[in-house]
């Protein structure tokens, strides 16, 4: 099937977050997935070691969801959202909120991750503004922070490739030191000691601009897309603090590891913080259907609806609560309660920490990361070619039959949550060749 792809057709898709020019004559093709694996269109088997990108949480090809989608397509194929809706939509809402915390009770649909913080960001800066407090514009992201790549998430992110070529940002907008500190915490097994202080940044920040101008604070609480940082014991506890003490919003960008990831149904209840709001998408659907949700607690939500003015919200996608993804999202909850994945990665989490840290010895690699059944493995840039040992692991790994993420020269690990012991075995020893492989 490759080589059926003509060149018109492999210039016609520009690929995101691609080397198009050095990719596009022999594309990495995937042709169809079940369970743990992918099958390219030749027929090779290939260990899906990313769960796709970080969102097929309940494995591949699940005949459920298939037929969810297809029922609902064939009954109401599109509703409109705006001033009406469609049963499926506050069902999937009610269910949601049965797994967040507290009283994040309400659920506002988007249809990816981007599109979540975007709604997020624009929700704590309304939110003052219905209350009264009009002055607290300013938003915190953090360095090396991913927030997908609305105009408003980029602004918030700390990722400069991702920033650096789009003009002036979102104005108002300040950072907090990354956490990620290799000299301190290399090889750390699950969360660090050290770096909780780096929380008190934000005082900084508000010692700088009052707290009165600013209106929220986002951060991913376990950074994926970055190459797995991992916040230091007690940081993510201080910030929440410090939000409280100032009546700043905290946002948790839950992208990656809402929907079991950490062993918890959100990564709020793995560290036992309450964010205000959190945004979730991927996993939200098992990645079938795209499809994303902002959680706000019960006096984000009694503000708007208090507020001065009779819509209480001017915000919307022509898809949020997409029937189509509405099914797919009730489908995919149901797998995850039948079968226990929410709490799975806690379970396999010992065997996968002991699996990872196992390639400590391999060549290169300079740090080892994991919580829950998310690992990072840093390699070694080489010199003068950052990033070059990491797409030298991602193409060998591809080529002999496991699927691995890499940012720069940092693997990323999140395989899908119904993976085996055995399986881990196997991921983690054919990585484990592979950067033998590599010099
Ligand atoms: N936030 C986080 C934390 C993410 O990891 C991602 C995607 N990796 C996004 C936002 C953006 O999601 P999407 O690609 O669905 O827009």
């Amino acid at each position: 099937m490759s080589s059926a792809l003509t060149r018109d057709a492999l210039e016609a898709f520009w690929m995101p977050f691609t080397a198009n020019r050095q990719f596009k004559d022999q594309p990495r093709l995937l042709a169809r997935a079940e369970g743990m694996h992918y099958w390219t269109p030749d027929g090779r088997k290939v260990l899906d070691g990313c769960a796709g990108l970080w969102c097929v949480n309940a494995g591949h090809g699940r005949k459920e969801i298939t037929a969810a989608v297809a029922e609902q397509m064939a009954t109401l194929d599109y509703a409109p959202t705006f001033q009406m809706g469609h049963p499926a939509g506050f069902e999937l809402a009610n269910r949601l909120i049965k797994l967040t915390p507290g009283d994040l009770n309400h659920v506002f649909f988007t249809n990816s991750g981007s599109e979540s913080v975007d709604t997020a960001l624009k929700i704590a800066i309304a939110y003052h503004r219905v209350k009264g407090e009009a002055s607290r514009q300013r938003l915190i992201g953090r360095e090396k922070g991913y927030h997908g790549v609305g105009f408003g998430g980029i602004s918030v992110g700390g990722l400069s490739n991702n920033r650096k070529y789009f003009g002036a940002m979102l104005p108002g907008v300040d950072h907090l030191r990354h956490t990620l500190d290799i000299e301190h915490n290399a090889f750390t097994r699950g969360v660090p000691e050290w770096g909780a202080h780096l929380a008190d940044d934000l005082e900084r920040l508000v010692a700088l601009h009052d707290a009165s101008t600013i209106a929220a604070v986002i951060v991913e609480p376990m950074a994926g897309s970055a190459g797995v940082i991992l916040p230091p014991k007690g940081y993510l506890q201080k910030l929440r603090a410090i939000c409280d003490k100032h009546g700043i919003l905290l946002i948790f960008d839950e992208v990656i590891t809402g929907f079991g990831r950490l062993g918890t149904a959100f990564g709020a209840q793995y560290f036992d913080v309450m964010p205000d709001i959190i945004t979730t998408a991927k996993g939200l659907t098992n990645g079938a259907i795209p499809m994303g949700a902002v959680f706000v607690r019960k006096q984000i939500y009694d503000a708007f609806m208090k507020g001065p003015d009779g819509i209480e919200f001017f915000h919307g996608y022509t898809y949020s609560a997409h029937p189509a993804a509405c099914a797919a999202g009730l489908a995919t909850q149901e797998i995850y309660e039948r079968e226990g994945l929410l709490t799975r990665g806690a379970d396999l989490a010992k065997a996968w920490e002991d699996a990872v840290h196992s390639l400590r010895s391999a060549p290169n690699v300079i740090d080892i990361r994991n919580l829950g059944l998310v690992a990072g493995i840093e390699l070694q840039p080489r010199a003068g070619a950052v990033g070059a040992r990491g797409y030298e692991a991602l193409v060998k790994c591809f080529e002999k039959g496991i699927l691995i993420r890499t940012t720069g020269d940092t693997i990323a690990l999140s395989p899908p949550l119904i993976i085996s012991t055995a399986q881990i075995d196997e991921l983690i020893t054919r990585l484990g060749e592979v950067l033998k492989t590599i010099a």
